[in-house]
């Protein structure tokens, strides 16, 4: 079972405090609430827009026989299964959805500087997958508006018609509500969403 946390704002500051150490981590078994002991890591690759970086990522195991749950504390800036790091998903989700640039646009501002673009491919895959998580992620951001703010109404305040403008702005509206005296990042939140919608 992967958990996601926000224990680093980076890549580099993770390295610097779990290269040799696991965070600390004293909850209880999810499952069946016994003790967790630590239980190694494994190698995780990430990419960013000019390096790949291997971190590890840290386990812990249920000490009930019974149970035997293996967890992972995954830092909040990594998706599970997605090899990139989140700034590069929120470059491209922004670029392509909301700024309707074209593949090669946008694949040139995300690997700005840096000789590697990323395989045209790839983008298409990571459009496709976007589009088949926006009704998905517009739900649960509503669910979270919904939560901290019980009398929002939705009709008024979600007009667009496109999936992923209607995210876009939910995402805008809850970072408000839930960080109101924090300016909303336009980069940034990806890993507050990453956050969020395990729960
Ligand atoms: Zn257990």
């Amino acid at each position: 079972m992967i958990i996601i946390k926000h224990i680093s704002k980076s890549i580099k500051g993770y390295l610097r405090n779990y290269h040799e150490v696991p965070p600390v981590y004293n909850e209880p078994c999810p499952l069946c609430g016994s003790n967790l002991h630590k239980h190694g890591y494994y190698k995780r690759t990430v990419l960013t827009k000019s390096k790949s970086y291997i971190l590890r990522i840290y386990r812990w195991r249920c000490s009930n026989q019974t149970c035997r749950q293996t967890i992972s504390i995954l830092p909040d800036f990594l998706i599970p299964y997605r090899a990139h790091y989140t700034l590069i998903y929120e470059s491209f989700f922004l670029r392509i959805f909301h700024k309707r640039e074209t593949y090669q646009s946008a694949n040139l501002k995300i690997t700005r500087g840096y000789p590697y673009l990323i395989p045209k491919g790839t983008l298409k895959r990571w459009k496709r997958q976007c589009n088949k998580q926006l009704q998905r992620l517009t739900q649960q951001m509503l669910k979270m508006l919904l939560r901290v703010y019980p009398a929002f109404n939705v009709g008024s305040k979600v007009r667009h018609p496109n999936v992923a403008e209607t995210l876009i702005q939910l995402i805008l509206t809850v970072w408000k509500k839930v960080h109101p005296s924090n300016p909303y990042p336009f980069y940034g939140f990806l890993p507050w969403i990453n956050l969020l919608i395990q729960e």
